[in-house]
């Protein structure tokens, strides 16, 4: 089978430009004319230092990161920042804390860990919004790390949609920590839910303000496919496997307040002492942003991929920046939703109209009839449209979305929504 032949809907790792791909045949044969290839080459050579400025350039460019933000690159995977996030965002927080006490009751350090422990005890949460799979895995993960005492689930989602995901309900009623109160160590949220297809239509207006609390948001699915108000976020991580690369490469940006001078993170003992735990220093947000990234062996090449996938992108939509690929996924989105409730009878969109991703399109077919559905997927490989079979804890359809599917392709699947309509 062609590349040409086939349009792929996986939900990631997801397709990448040809052109990238057959460039990346080249470069890991020989590189620049040096008889090695990129997987060959040292993360601290002058090439790969290129590579590393290059591909953070285009994502400042893209997305207007402000000078006030650093970008890292690790090896975590999306997952491993579910860990991270908790790890930098507790040690920061109860280094705050420490000093606060210390400037309150001096050189006692028995005196400071004493109390030190109590606000520990008292005032530490960690609010999750949970609107689908992926940012209820993070709070499991960061109940695992700090313990569900400290873990507040300001929003299951499924409470109010008979068990499932799908809709993300009213601000109003969220249970957010009380700013009052100090507020939260921090807030999380997934900006793009990839297997329940919800994704948050703009920023939650209740996590702005001046006193507003740190925001992490996992934008794994939806990264580089809209604008956003980087200034609002303490964090922003992705892996790069979906919009912007191949896999082996998670990408950070965060607020440079939050690393050393202005932030300190709290000492490993001070951290043992306190029953918190201690992250791994490939974790270490202000270890990787000392060293470029370069604390230990980065994967060169899948930086390189993700600058190239990016390099188009700046160049194709010019002046527009993010906004020109925001433009192609909204229209790609709303042709292919247009067409499910063009046909309601036999399409069912899973999640509620507003809170519908742009990226993921998850979608039922006859009710859910497992054999029908199997034999819509079937028809749908025949013309060449892979990858649209749902996460298998869900089931059903799922349309990825991501940047490197075509309006053509999108086209096509809508052409096949309408002929296996007519023929229904
Ligand atoms: N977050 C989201 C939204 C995802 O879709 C995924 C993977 O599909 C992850 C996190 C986990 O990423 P990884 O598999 O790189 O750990």
């Amino acid at each position: 089978v062609n590349r040409s032949d086939i349009h792929y809907f996986g939900a990631g790792p997801a397709p990448l430009p040809t052109a990238v791909l057959e460039n990346a045949a080249q470069v890991l044969l020989n590189y620049r004319d040096k008889g090695l290839g990129l997987c060959e080459i040292s993360h601290r050579s002058p090439e790969a230092n290129e590579i590393l400025t290059n591909t953070k350039q285009a994502l400042i460019t893209l997305l207007d990161i402000p000078d006030d933000y650093d970008v890292l690159f690790l090896q975590s995977g999306g997952t491993g920042e579910f860990s991270a996030t908790v790890y930098n965002l507790v040690s920061i927080w109860v280094e705050k804390q420490r000093a606060k006490i210390a400037a309150e009751v001096g050189d006692d350090e028995a005196e400071v860990l004493k109390r030190l422990r109590s606000v520990v005890d008292d005032e530490l949460r960690l609010d999750y919004l949970v609107t689908g799979s992926w940012s209820l895995k993070a709070s499991q993960e960061a109940t695992r790390l700090v313990g569900a005492k400290h873990v507040n689930v300001a929003l299951d989602a499924r409470k109010s949609n008979d068990g499932k995901f799908g809709r993300i309900p009213a601000e109003d009623e969220w249970t957010l920590t009380p700013r009052a109160r100090g507020g939260p160590a921090f807030v999380y949220f997934c900006d793009n839910e990839t297997v329940d297809g919800v994704e948050f239509p703009a920023f939650p207006k209740s996590l702005e303000g001046d006193d507003a609390p740190l925001v992490c948001a996992d934008m794994s699915s939806n990264f580089i496919s809209r604008k956003v108000d980087v200034r609002k976020y303490a964090v922003i991580f992705g892996g790069a496997q979906k919009n912007i690369g191949s896999t082996g490469i998670a990408i950070v940006i965060m607020r440079k307040s939050l690393l050393p001078p202005t932030s300190k993170s709290a000492s490993p003992d001070l951290l043992r002492a306190l029953n918190l735990p201690v992250g791994p220093i490939v974790l270490d947000y202000p270890t990787i942003s000392k060293n470029n990234s370069l604390y230990n062996t980065l994967p060169i090449f899948d930086v390189w991929v993700a600058g190239q996938v990016m390099d188009r992108l700046v160049n194709n939509y010019g002046a527009k920046k993010i906004g020109g690929q925001e433009e192609v996924s909204n229209e790609k989105a709303r042709l292919i939703y247009e067409t499910l409730d063009k046909y309601s009878d036999l399409y069912r969109v899973v999640p509620d109209k507003t809170a519908r991703s742009r990226m993921n399109i998850c979608f039922r077919v006859h009710g859910g009839d497992a054999e029908r559905e199997k034999a819509f997927l079937a028809g749908a490989e025949k013309k060449g449209l892979l990858g649209l079979k749902g996460h298998r804890s869900v089931g059903g359809i799922r349309a990825s979305n991501y940047n490197a599917v075509s309006l053509e392709g999108a086209k096509l699947l809508v052409s096949y929504l309408e002929e296996y309509a007519k023929a229904a």
